[in-house]
């Protein structure tokens, strides 16, 4: 009685918007669940975009490991997310991959279209990058975002242990310095990438074949 009551009482419109970010090393899952999430709004007749920027397919598609895809908008540097959005007809929702490449100014974008637009975003992507250093975008919405929630969907460093950090290896050897992006695992990049532990990341041990 006194829930169904609460419920009526505040219209679902009447809400305020969120911002929310999900993080995790790679592989944890992060496009897989921005691709769910999105069905899911969409399901409620609610309306979106996805966004990403650097997707590992190369092009403007969000695509996760296990095979899902969707179409997407590739945000680039000087995409205005405020226009981007209040150009559409009406946009309920924003999903946003790879969401440590935008630039901090996108995140500020980011919580305006929150709070001015009453637009919910979920944002996904890498805390930190191949030194275990925040990405500024991440930092932003570290410091902005209603909700913060690390994802840990099995990802496992080679000894057994949570999978916590990105390294960069080049040559077989984890590299701690260099540009904060640059794309690898691709045929033509001699760059790649390898979910480490703390410890392990650390160190720089990368396992049995690797030593
Ligand atoms: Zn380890």
């Amino acid at each position: 009685m006194t829930e169904s009551f609460a419920l009526s009482a505040v219209p679902s419109g009447a809400r305020d918007a969120v911002l929310k970010f999900y993080f995790g090393p790679m592989d944890c899952g992060k496009s897989t669940l921005a691709l769910q999430m999105n069905y899911n709004h969409g399901r409620q007749g609610r309306r979106g975009l996805v966004l990403t920027k650097h997707d590992r397919s190369g092009g403007p598609q969000v695509t996760s490991r296990i095979g899902l895809g969707l179409d997407a908008i590739e945000v680039v540097d000087s995409l205005d997310l405020v226009a981007l959005v209040t150009g559409r007809d009406r946009i309920d929702y924003l999903i946003c991959d790879e969401v440590c490449f935008y630039t901090v100014d996108q995140i500020e974008q980011l919580a305006d279209l929150v709070d001015e637009h009453g637009v919910d975003v979920y944002a996904f992507g890498l805390a930190s990058d191949f030194r275990s250093v925040m990405f500024p975008a991440a930092q932003r919405l570290f410091e902005l975002a209603d909700e913060v929630c690390r994802l840990q969907v099995e990802v496992l460093c080679w000894c057994g242990r949570p999978g916590l950090l990105n390294g960069r290896i080049v040559g077989g050897q984890l590299v701690r310095t260099g540009e904060q992006v640059v794309i690898g695992d691709t045929d033509a990049s001699p760059v790649r990438y390898q979910v480490l532990c703390r410890r392990h990341h650390r160190s720089g041990l990368l396992g049995e074949g690797t030593l």
